[in-house]
């Protein structure tokens, strides 16, 4: 993991920096619908980042477009009289949906792939299933109308960075440049879609990544149930796994890109009709 950092210059809107006292009467206008703010000093490890830490300092209220943000920092003496680290904020990825009774999402990683994509979206609308299709952007520059098949069938899409590295590793420019080359790649295909949600690599979460992500108004998503299946262990094998671990709110992790996804697909074809049949729904992260 590449030394913490503070966020200095990298989180460009909707974020305050909480080095210095936050003026009470400050007002920041941020285009994100998710307010988020970071606190953390220059120096701070990532580690150190505990719940118990985790301090919401402002209070915020939003509209649909535009969103104020009003600083309402603690005092001054009650922050200055705290030995180093000063309390931080980020949000958690979501790992789950909350939907309702056998309410569950599943989503597709690594994509668009030429060899895999079609053939989760015709099994998805066999079903009349919505997805989640969480697309890199090397690939989004391949395959676009692969990325348009995905949003014309009705399926969300959501980030995963342009090269898929570890973001944890890259310095705050650099994972700045992951999602937002991710977006713009997106953004050349469907030019009026509105990117919402945001899946690191690896899940890769760091309070870096995290302040990044909330600073463009994207939200983390994560998952509760992995198969696995980019190891290809057989397609029973992801079968079992996703059927066995699915139970209300569960958001599954599969990939249609990144390698051989055969099994996925085919798994896919089984499992899905399968968790239908008793009585699951699908849904989209919202
Ligand atoms: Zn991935």
């Amino acid at each position: 993991m590449g030394r913490p950092r503070g966020f200095g210059g990298a989180i460009r809107a909707g974020v305050i920096m909480c080095s210095e006292p936050v003026n009470s009467a400050r007002l920041v206008r941020v285009r994100t619908e998710v307010i988020t703010n970071v606190c953390q000093t220059h120096d701070m490890d990532t580690t150190s980042v505990t719940s118990s830490r985790r301090t919401l300092l402002m209070g915020a209220a939003a509209t649909t477009t535009t969103l104020a943000l009003f600083a309402a920092a603690p005092s001054a003496s009650a922050t200055d009289k705290q030995p180093s680290p000063r309390p931080a904020f980020v949000p958690e990825p979501v790992r789950t949906v909350d939907a309702g009774p056998q309410r569950v999402a599943v989503t597709f990683d690594d994509g668009p792939h030429p060899d895999h994509t079609p053939g989760v979206l015709r099994v998805l609308r066999r079903h009349r299933v919505r997805a989640t299709f969480c697309v890199v952007g090397t690939e989004v520059e391949k395959h676009p109308q692969l990325l348009r098949a995905i949003h014309d069938a009705g399926h969300m899409i959501a980030g995963h960075s342009w090269s898929h590295p570890d973001l944890r590793r890259l310095d705050p420019d650099e994972v700045a440049e992951e999602v937002d080359r991710n977006l713009a790649a997106i953004a050349r295909v469907l030019p009026r879609y509105r990117v919402e949600w945001f899946r690191a690599p690896y899940g890769g979460w760091s309070p870096e990544v995290l302040g990044a992500l909330s600073a463009r108004g994207l939200r983390p998503l994560g998952w509760s149930v992995d198969p696995v299946d980019w190891s290809r262990p057989g397609t029973d094998a992801i079968v079992e796994r996703v059927l066995s671990e699915l139970t209300t709110g569960s958001i599954v992790l599969n990939h249609d890109g990144g390698g051989d996804r055969d099994q996925t697909v085919a798994a896919l074809e089984v499992w899905l009709p399968e968790a239908l049949s008793d009585g699951f729904r699908f849904v989209l992260p919202a």
